[in-house]
């Protein structure tokens, strides 16, 4: 009914001006696996990606029950409080798989939800990481587009997701629960790696001896890992706070605006971002070989017909490949 063109010259302006529901319907848009719904998405974000609009980009990573959802309502509300608009996307990978969610269930943040300067998106039940990727990416643009000052993008540690997450974000944090010694050792090196701030959370009430135990040990991992020229000193840092007694949050703000001024007045934080369109550029094309390999008919029997000949040892793996690569490519 909609052509690409019109939908978008309804729906840009409303989003423009802010409004939730034009974000939200734009936002369905984008996770649509029909054909004329990506025409009319692609149209859309065209006419938006010029807006001229930049949220802080904040990615937020933690096993389940570290308390993300306690924090990011707390954390949202001191924002919204303040006059900021937050917006929250979830990236969750056991979606995919189980078709059920870890993140998106709806009474979660309910205070948060509420707030006419908040926005929550739970994360779509796709079939592939990849494809939660695209949208999620693509709701950020939205979501910086409606004017949203900072968007949360939030996810659980499984699979890859903390490194899909950290390569759309312009700061990455890791949120962590107050633990003994020997659960320290679990942390995956590679998630420290990526992570900018380590947000000990619970440090209230019996738990708070041990979260500054907990916090002093991560200060202490992160001391070892190699030095990051483009940040302040004392990044990566750890820090504690009190989500439910809202306790640390202010400073946490402080933090993360602290470390994203000095990225934007070194250069460093526009490079990132060119950096990452073109990570997500090149992601697009794999996926798009892949989605190619593994739903087009002709592509698969094309496949399975050279991988026939290399199993009864009539061609060789990497002759075939190439024959299946060029295949491809004319
Ligand atoms: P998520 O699975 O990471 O989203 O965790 P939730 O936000 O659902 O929190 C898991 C549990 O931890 C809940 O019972 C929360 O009440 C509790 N929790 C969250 N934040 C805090 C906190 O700051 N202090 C304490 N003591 N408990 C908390």
């Amino acid at each position: 009914q909609h052509s690409p063109d019109s939908l978008a010259d309804t729906i840009a302006p409303r989003i423009l001006r802010g409004e939730r529901r034009a974000l939200a319907r734009a936002i369905t848009l984008i996770e649509s696996g029909r054909a004329d719904h990506r025409a009319q998405a692609v149209a859309l974000l065209d006419r938006l990606k010029d807006a001229g609009r930049s949220a802080l980009r904040v990615g937020l990573s933690g096993t389940p029950g570290v308390g993300k959802s306690t924090f990011i309502e707390s954390f949202g509300m001191m924002l919204t409080a303040q006059g900021k608009r937050v917006a929250v996307l979830a990236v969750d990978p056991s979606s995919a798989r189980s078709g059920g969610s870890i993140l998106g269930d709806k009474t979660r943040m309910e205070r948060l939800s509420r707030d006419p300067n908040a926005f929550i998106r739970p994360s779509p039940s796709q079939t592939q990481l990849g494809g939660v990727a695209r949208r999620t990416r693509e709701a950020v643009m939205l979501c910086e587009a409606a004017g949203f000052d900072l968007v949360l993008i939030e996810t659980v540690g499984v699979g890859q997701s903390e490194t899909v997450v950290a390569e759309m974000s312009d700061l990455f944090l890791l949120l962590m629960a107050p633990a003994g010694g020997d659960e320290l050792q679990g942390v995956k090196r590679g998630i420290m790696e990526i992570a900018d701030m380590i947000v000990v959370n619970k440090a209230d009430g019996a738990l708070k001896s041990t979260a500054t135990r907990t916090c002093a040990d991560y200060a202490g991992a992160l001391r070892l890992l190699r030095k990051r020229p483009q940040d302040p000193d004392e990044f990566p840092k750890a820090i504690m706070v009190s989500a439910v007694e809202e306790m640390g949050l202010q400073a946490a703000w402080d933090d993360m605006q602290l470390l994203a001024e000095w990225r934007r007045a070194s250069g460093h934080w526009a490079t990132r971002r060119a950096a990452q369109a073109q990570y997500w550029f090149e992601e697009e094309v794999r996926q798009g070989l892949l989605a190619r390999l593994t739903t087009d008919p002709v592509a698969r029997a094309r496949l399975a017909e050279l991988g026939a000949q290399v199993a009864k040892g009539k061609a060789l793996p990497g002759v075939a490949a190439d024959e299946m690569l060029n295949w491809l490519a004319r």
